[in-house]
């Protein structure tokens, strides 16, 4: 864990605590659990906290997002639930700079070989190592995106904000179910031309002439599905087969939709590169 809560309810992470001023009764962050921590500091390892595990008491609960290794959704939910009360607190955040251009099979060459010669000076896809953080400074791929949720704690994640188009959102509001998202765009909350990453299982796929229809399987009555148009079937390669069943992430920006008068949110993808099976 990289964050503790503090007798007084504050948080403080692993790297800023100092016994002298935060005192030494320092707890679990998720409020489930609440078990006591102990500060660790050695040469092998960044700061972090930990549980005892001595006895029942000192063990994080079953509810706790520190329990066990987190699935894909887990890990999201934790991080939705953790996020609000730690950026409120005022904890130090991660910025993480998002850019999916690469992805688009539309985006002009010529922006991709200045963003080439950039990349000479400064990768963004290669991982850097910072002061006190060794999450990515940007991500460019659903599969980043991806490894992201599913390798770090979710007290780390919990500290990201997504930096896109001059805007600065909270990883949480970002990658969500397709029935939260649904409420989103139908409540008018969704952020115009922002693309969002949203996961759910695959139930239906419709090939017509000139449009694919890949419908999640529907949660509490909320339909949602994917659209790909007749231009983009050459990068749009998956069968039937290989996305019936399935859960994934897709990447795109979100649009009402009315079909048999029912109200249905849909997103419009490219090609392959704009959906990511879950583990
Ligand atoms: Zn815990």
């Amino acid at each position: 864990m990289n964050s503790a809560l503090l007798h007084n309810g504050n948080i403080v992470t692993a790297a800023e605590y100092n016994p002298d001023v935060h005192g030494s009764r320092i707890y679990c962050i998720d409020r489930n659990c609440k078990a006591p921590v102990i500060h660790v500091k050695s040469e092998n390892a960044a700061p972090h906290f930990k549980t005892t595990g001595k006895n029942d008491g000192q063990r994080h609960n079953k509810l706790c997002g520190f329990y066990k290794q987190l699935s894909f959704e887990e890990s999201i939910q934790k991080v939705e639930e953790y996020q609000g009360e730690f950026l409120e607190k005022g904890i130090k955040e991660t910025v993480i700079r998002l850019n999916m251009n690469r992805i688009d099979p539309d985006y002009e060459s010529k922006q991709i070989e200045r963003e080439e010669n950039e990349k000479t000076a400064k990768d963004p896809s290669e991982v850097k190592v910072k002061q006190e953080s060794t999450t990515p400074n940007s991500i460019g791929s659903l599969k980043a995106i991806v490894k992201l949720l599913t390798t770090y704690d979710p007290d780390i994640l919990a500290s990201i904000l997504v930096s896109v188009k001059g805007k600065k959102i909270p990883l949480s509001q970002l990658v969500i179910s397709h029935d939260k998202a649904h409420q989103l765009v139908w409540e008018d909350r969704s952020i115009d031309n922002l693309g969002y990453f949203v996961y759910g299982t695959i139930e239906q796929v419709l090939r017509r002439e000139k449009v694919y229809f890949i419908n999640f399987k529907p949660v509490g009555n909320v339909s949602f599905g994917l659209v790909v148009f007749d231009k983009y079937f050459k990068h749009f390669t998956y069968t039937d087969e290989q996305l019936l069943g399935r859960k994934l992430l897709a990447w795109g920006s979100l649009k009402k939709n009315v079909y048999k008068d029912k109200n249905t949110t849909e997103m419009v993808i490219k090609s392959n590169k704009y959906i990511q099976f879950l583990p």
